[in-house]
């Protein structure tokens, strides 16, 4: 049994579970003057906390403040900034397994993933902190003489950050880590139910900079509905960048926004991820990741798989197989280790879940396992009696469906039948996401023919290991209507600069370039 509850939880951060938490933190005090909202628990429906949220006048405090910070933090040279950043980062150490069993009370993924979150924000933190004693510039040649041709790169002022409630923890660091080290200062507005992650990190972060002596304003928060709080951001100018990361739905809201002012975003929108499984694959490898991937956190996963593509020759055995994999699947108190699937993350997900099994069925699809809520004698305890709980679900269908083209946020699986590579290839691209795909192959001419310019066309592009989740050494985003962001690794630190072309004559003559004689 765990040893982690709510109470240790909230304890480890500062959170009351009976006064009200103020969500607003500009840089000086915790402050809000908005609605109270409750933080709910959704393996048993229980409030965990309250938190009151900001209004319109609290963001302008917190920008303002925000955007004062970075005249400072700008100067800081980097690698000092990078020290900052590392800081946070063994900060984050210390608080893993509190900030995990939080994410499994507030969002409802297993304490696993949970820690597993926390560790992606800790890595990225050592990644920026590297990255801060080597962002590159470049020389080039000049064609004219006595002249140097150079670029650098500056910081671009203030990021907003607003997260997705599935990833309030890691979206966070993700954009963050690098960005503070680049030398922006932020703004964030967390997932209104993801509230008590998003204020235990930010205490988590506000702590280093006040033991390092840095202005609070450097990174501050304001907790609050996306309408308002969201929406303001989307509109400021003062916003240099603006990364969003949600549906996208309310993605396109915002970029058009963002977009009206000239400003720049970084878009990490839904997917609708696909594996597609060959007659040569390994059948035990691709059964294991394509069972974490669809079922893994309740199927609320951007890299979660949705749409199974099996080649006909080894359809009837990969089927069965899945079925009764599925049937196994320990669903639970996402705090309890022998848990694999906790709760859905609200009433809205079982909703969208019930008439996602039936919009199936009605356009041909067949349920293979689940399409329902487990009853009371299923669930391993009492107490989640009232808990989010549904059965994850494959239904097999024709991938040319509709429904099989959309992304639905809850643990249904396609299972479709294909024919050959090349149709699975066409079948994979053909929906307008472009988040991560994944083949099963041990024929090295199917896997470079799909990492090649003919194959998969998401940005994230998988051979025997599921579609589901990503290292953060690498440029994490996708493609089309997931929105073209890269957050992480990699030249991802590019979006959170300014570039400079710089021409320098260290000459007494003017020489102009492309040869233009002007005396
Ligand atoms: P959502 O779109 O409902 O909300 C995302 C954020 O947008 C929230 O913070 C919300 O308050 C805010 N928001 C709402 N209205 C706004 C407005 N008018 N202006 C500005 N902000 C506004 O998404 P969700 O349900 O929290 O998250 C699930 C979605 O996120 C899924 O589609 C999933 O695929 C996607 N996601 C994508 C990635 C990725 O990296 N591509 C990662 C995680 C989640």
């Amino acid at each position: 049994m765990s040893t982690w509850n709510a109470a240790k939880a909230l304890e480890a951060f500062g959170l009351s579970a009976s006064e009200v938490n103020p969500g607003v933190f500009d840089g000086k005090e915790w402050k809000a003057s908005g609605d109270v909202h409750e933080a709910l628990n959704p393996s048993t429906g229980e409030v965990l906390a309250k938190v009151q949220f900001g209004t319109k006048d609290d963001y302008e405090r917190c920008a303002a403040n925000a955007v004062a910070a970075q005249k400072e933090w700008q100067l800081m040279p980097a690698p000092q900034r990078g020290e900052i950043v590392r800081q946070i980062g063994n900060a984050l150490i210390e608080k893993r397994d509190a900030m995990g069993a939080l994410l499994s009370l507030e969002m409802g993924k297993i304490h696993a993933e949970g820690k597993g979150e926390v560790q992606e924000f800790i890595d990225i933190c050592f990644i920026a902190c590297g990255l801060s004693r080597s962002i590159p510039g470049q020389v080039v040649p000049s064609e004219r003489t006595e002249h140097a041709l150079m670029e650098i790169w500056k910081p671009l002022g203030t990021l907003g950050i607003i997260t997705a409630f599935n990833f309030p923890h890691a979206v966070w660091g993700w954009n963050a880590a690098v960005s503070l080290v680049c030398g922006n200062t932020q703004l964030v507005k967390g997932a209104e139910s993801a509230s008590l992650v998003t204020i235990a990190t930010q205490k988590v972060v506000s702590d280093v900079l006040k033991a390092n002596g840095v202005d609070g304003g450097v990174a501050v928060l304001c907790q609050g509905e996306g309408p308002v709080v969201g929406d303001a951001m989307c509109r400021d100018p003062r916003i240099d960048l603006l990364s969003f990361t949600g549906s996208t739905k309310t993605g396109k809201i915002a970029q058009r926004l963002v977009h009206e002012r000239s400003g720049q975003t970084v878009m990490e929108l839904g997917g609708n991820n696909a594996i597609l499984v060959m007659p040569s694959a390994d059948i035990e490898l691709a059964l294991r990741s394509c069972v974490f991937a669809a079922a893994g956190t309740c199927g609320q996963r951007c890299t979660s798989l949705r749409r199974l593509l099996v080649h006909e020759d080894v359809y009837d055995e990969l089927k069965p197989r899945l079925v009764e994999a599925y049937k196994k699947l320990p669903y639970g108190n996402p705090l309890h280790p022998k848990t694999l699937v906790g709760p859905i993350h609200n009433k809205a997900g079982i909703e969208l879940f019930e008439r996602t099994v039936q919009d199936a069925q009605s356009q041909g699809g067949k349920v293979l396992v689940g399409g329902g809520r487990p009853d009371a004698s299923e669930l391993p305890s009492e107490d989640l009696a009232n808990g989010n709980f549904v059965q994850p679900t494959i239904v097999e269908i024709d991938p040319h469906a509709d429904i099989v083209q959309e992304e639905r946020f809850v643990p249904v699986l396609y299972l479709c039948k294909v024919k050959s590579f090349e149709e699975g290839i066409a079948i994979n691209n053909q929906v307008e996401q472009g988040l991560s795909a994944a083949l099963f192959s041990t024929d090295m001419r199917e896997v470079f023919a799909w990492l090649g310019p003919a194959g998969a066309k998401q940005g994230v592009v998988n051979a025997n290991t599921s579609c589901s989740g990503a290292e953060c050494g690498l440029a994490f985003g996708g493609n089309g209507s997931t929105g073209w962001g890269r957050e992480c690794g990699s030249d991802s630190w590019k979006q959170y600069m300014r570039r400079s072309s710089c021409a320098i004559n260290f000459g007494k003559t003017l020489p102009l370039a492309q040869g233009i004689d002007f005396s």
